[in-house]
C-alpha cells in the first residue's frame, strides 16, 4: 500500500468507529462488506465521501414528529418484529435513502403481482400458444412454464377476489378495538367452500428468492388471520417475487409462495410476539436483546446509518430512539 492509502486506510477506520463500530465485535463483518482489503487511492476516495455522507446523517438525524396516542398498524408489528431497534428508529427519525445496497427490512410492491400472474395465466392460450407469431419451440417452452405455475396459482385462480388493498394504499380500514391496531392485507380470496386466504406480497432485493419465510413477514400475514375477524380468514399465504422480470412475460418473474394455516403454535407465536410489541408501546423501553444481531442482517438495513444498537454492545432501547 502506498503512504496516501495508508493515511486514508487510517482515516477509513477512524470514520468506520465513528459510523458505530467502535469496539464492535462486527466491525470486521462490515469492513469485509466495504472492500476495506482492496484499497486503492481511488476506492479508497470513494469509501471517505460515502462515510463521510453516512457519519453527517448520523450526526444531523431529521426527526419526525412522536406521536404517543397514534394507532399502531399491522406493519409496524412487522417492523417491530424484524427488530425492535429499527422499529423505534423508525418512529423517530426521517430516514434518508442514501445507502447503496436495497434495504431488506420495508420492501412491499406498489402493485399486485399476484393479479398480473393471475391474469396472465388465465389467458396463456390467447397469450402466447395461439399467437402464430411465436415459434413452437417458444410455445413449447411456455407451456411447460404454465403447467409447471398452474398448481402454485389455481386456488388463487379459482377464488374470487374479496378484498383489494391495493385499492386502499394510504387507509388502515380493518381495526381491532381490543388491541387497538389498524390493518390492511395486500389481497384477500375466497374459495367456493367459503374459506378465506390473507395475502401478503413482498419484493426480493435479490436475485435469489428467500427459501424461507421471514419471521416479520410471517407474523405480518398472521395478523390478518388472527386480527381482523370482520375479514373471516383462516389462512394466509406470502409471496415473494424477484426484483426483475427474468423475461418479457408476466409469468416470467421468479417467485416463492408460503402457506400459513390456523394452528395452536401459529396463534401462540403471534400474540407472544404483538404483546412484545404493545408492552414496548406502553412503556416507552424494552431490554434489547443483543444476541439476536446478525450482522448481514444489519449491513442491508434500512435503519443502518442511525443506528448504534448494531455494535452488539447496546441493550437499552428507549421509544423514541435515543441513541
Ligand atoms: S442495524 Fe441491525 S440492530 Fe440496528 S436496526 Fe437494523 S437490524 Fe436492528
Amino acid at each position: 500500500m502506498a503512504t496516501g492509502t495508508i493515511k486514508q486506510a487510517k482515516f477509513i477506520l477512524d470514520l468506520v468507529d465513528q459510523y458505530g463500530y467502535r469496539d464492535s465485535p462486527f466491525k470486521d463483518y462490515f469492513l469485509k462488506r466495504i472492500n476495506f482489503d482492496y484499497l486503492d487511492v481511488i476506492r479508497a476516495s470513494e469509501l471517505i465521501d460515502w462515510l463521510l455522507k453516512l457519519n453527517k446523517q448520523k450526526k444531523f438525524p431529521k426527526r419526525r414528529y412522536f406521536d404517543h396516542q397514534k394507532t399502531p398498524i399491522v406493519q409496524e408489528l412487522a417492523q417491530y418484529v424484524f427488530c425492535p431497534v429499527s422499529y423505534s428508529i423508525k418512529k423517530t427519525f426521517i430516514l434518508e435513502n442514501t445507502e447503496d445496497e436495497m434495504p431488506i427490512d420495508d420492501v412491499e410492491p406498489r402493485e399486485s403481482y399476484l393479479l398480473k400472474r393471475i391474469k396472465s395465466l388465465k389467458t396463456p392460450i390467447e397469450n402466447v400458444l395461439k399467437n402464430p407469431q411465436i415459434n413452437d419451440k417458444v410455445k413449447m417452452y411456455y407451456k411447460k412454464i404454465i403447467e409447471n405455475q398452474f398448481h402454485d396459482f389455481k386456488p388463487f385462480i379459482e377464488s374470487k377476489l374479496i378484498f383489494d388493498g391495493y385499492a386502499f394504499p394510504k387507509e388502515y380500514i380493518l381495526y381491532n378495538s381490543e388491541y387497538n391496531i389498524k390493518g390492511r392485507p395486500h389481497l384477500v380470496f375466497e374459495d367456493s367452500s367459503g374459506v378465506r386466504t390473507a395475502v401478503i406480497e413482498k419484493v426480493s432485493y435479490k436475485k435469489t428468492i428467500p427459501d424461507i419465510v421471514w419471521l416479520n413477514n410471517r407474523i405480518q400475514a398472521l395478523s390478518y388471520v388472527y386480527l381482523f375477524g370482520k375479514l373471516n380468514c383462516s389462512k394466509a399465504s406470502i409471496f415473494y417475487w424477484g426484483w426483475e422480470n427474468e423475461g418479457v412475460w408476466d409469468t416470467d418473474r421468479k417467485y416463492r409462495v408460503y402457506h400459513l394455516d390456523k394452528t395452536d403454535f401459529h396463534r401462540e407465536l403471534f400474540r407472544n410476539y404483538l404483546n412484545d410489541f404493545l408492552k414496548f408501546i406502553k412503556e416507552s423501553k424494552m431490554t434489547f436483546n443483543s444476541s439476536t444481531i446478525n450482522p448481514e442482517k444489519c449491513y442491508k438495513c434500512s435503519c443502518r446509518t442511525l443506528c448504534d444498537h448494531k455494535s452488539g454492545l447496546s441493550r437499552g432501547l428507549t421509544l423514541p430512539y435515543i441513541s
